[in-house]
């Protein structure tokens, strides 16, 4: 029996590059790195212009809470430090590095070499914060922070391996290319987290990697596959959770709080790579696709490697490029120029060349509320927001959306639902951050 949770929608897959192994691309001549590809304080940079670096070198750091370090992802030599807009818009510091194509590894790396079990979880916590690894997933919170937040407080640990977005099939590829590294990866967290098992959570449109992880786990009592049904937003955290134990997040809480945490596969990987060579996250797995793109694929880019050397990877655009989106059709976020790099966050590039952006109005189908997996309703969210009646917003929870974009998919009278929520939200926020600085003085 699948597992599933009320609510959502079928989508289109697309999962053009589900049997397109991942190909490692080495051939930028130079990467930006930006100094922030997680959330928390920004790195400085350690490195200065004319400096030679190698892959793996620490080049950015900051000691402040909630802060991951960022390492070089090429060797050669940095040819300046400037602000870029990065994926958000907001202005970041980039390290730019000439890459002198021979992929010098850092000296200064190292693999752990004691038992794993003689290792503290502080030792381990500390290995994941050098390496720069984050929820490789999109999420980009720093992995150690979430590891020492789960300690003593979490029961269940679950690898999310959903992928529940159209066309993404990174993750996909992972599972099946480098099993070996996810499954030690995974022993890695239930050592430091002092659970006594972990449950890998995939859903059933990939049925290669359940037969996949079914041989290769030797201990099925530790680590355990279980089956999800192919929907959206399945990948979604509270989903996943619901779906496998019937617990629900209360609004403002966190898996943690109702004893669970969740891992994307290749963050765990990177877990394990950290732990056996010292390598900090330097590559991203990303799936390149859409109808503007010639050569749909799976690639594993240097982080900072520009969207344009990407697209030429992928034999370049062949039709108008109306819109290149970070991430999937549904969450990611819609960029403006080609200029941006690859970060540790970007699961996916989609080049599109439909521009679908006529707007219409509610003909009270009611489709959206029956699609809302937060048991949200989004039409009248939408109107509030509209009308910018923004306590009204918050008084119907629109702090609660968790903006997957289901409601807008299914409205038939092209409301941009999402979009208003997002405004109220933002309006929401600000008005609490100023209500609570004034409090503060
Ligand atoms: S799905 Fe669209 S048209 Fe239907 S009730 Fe919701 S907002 Fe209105
Ligand atoms: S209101 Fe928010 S949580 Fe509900 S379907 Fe829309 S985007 Fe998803």
């Amino acid at each position: 029996m699948a597992y599933t949770f009320l609510g959502g929608i079928h989508l289109d897959e697309r999962k053009n590059t589900a049997a397109m192994a991942a190909e490692l691309y080495t051939d930028p001549k130079q990467v930006a790195i930006p100094m922030q590809q997680h959330i928390g304080a920004p790195c400085k940079p350690l490195v200065s212009v004319g400096d030679t670096v190698t892959v793996g070198q620490c080049i950015g750091e900051n000691n402040n809470a909630l802060c991951c370090s960022v390492h070089a992802s090429v060797s050669g030599t940095v040819i300046s430090l400037e602000e870029r807009r990065g994926i958000t818009g907001a202005p970041i510091t980039h390290v730019v590095i000439e890459n002198d194509f021979n992929y010098t590894p850092c000296p200064d790396m190292q693999g752990i070499q004691t038992p794993l079990e003689s290792l503290s979880p502080e030792e381990i916590i500390e290995r994941v914060r050098a390496a720069g690894i984050v929820g490789m997933g999109g999420a980009t919170f720093p992995a150690y922070a979430k590891i020492q937040s789960a300690l003593g407080k979490v029961k269940h640990l679950i690898i999310n391996c959903a992928e529940c977005e159209p066309y993404i099939t990174a993750n996909h590829r992972l599972m099946l290319e480098e099993p070996e590294a996810v499954l030690k990866g995974i022993k890695i967290l239930i050592h430091t987290l002092g659970v006594r098992r972990a449950v890998i959570a995939v859903e059933d449109n990939k049925p290669d990697v359940i037969e996949l992880l079914e041989k290769k786990i030797d201990d099925k009592a530790l680590i355990s596959v279980k089956v999800l049904k192919t929907k959206y937003p399945q990948g979604d955290e509270r989903q996943i959770i619901y779906a496998l134990y019937g617990k629900e997040i209360p609004t403002g809480k966190l898996p943690a709080d109702v004893g669970c945490v969740l891992f994307n596969p290749e963050t765990v990987a990177c877990i394990y790579r950290a732990l056996s060579t010292g390598m900090p996250v330097v590559n991203k797995r990303v799936t390149v696709d859409g109808d503007a793109i010639k050569k749909p694929r799976n690639l594993i880019v240097p982080i900072g490697t520009s969207f344009a050397d990407v697209a030429e990877a992928c034999g370049g655009t062949r039709k108008k490029l109306a819109r290149l989106i970070s991430g999937g059709p549904m969450m990611g976020q819609a960029q403006w120029s080609l200029d941006y790099c690859v970060t540790k966050g970007t699961g996916a590039l989609l080049f599109l060349s439909d521009m679908k952006e006529e707007i219409g109005q509610c003909i009270r189908c009611g489709k959206c509320v029956r699609a809302c997996q937060m048991h949200l309703m989004p039409a009248l969210l939408a109107a509030y927001s509209e009308k910018e009646k923004y306590e009204e917003c918050e008084k119907l929870g629109a702090l609660s959306c968790v903006e997957c974009g289901c409601c807008t998919y299914v409205c038939p009278g092209k409301v941009p639902i999402v979009q208003y929520i997002r405004n109220a939200k933002g309006a929401i926020n600000e008005h609490r951050r100023r209500v609570g600085e004034k409090g503060g003085k």
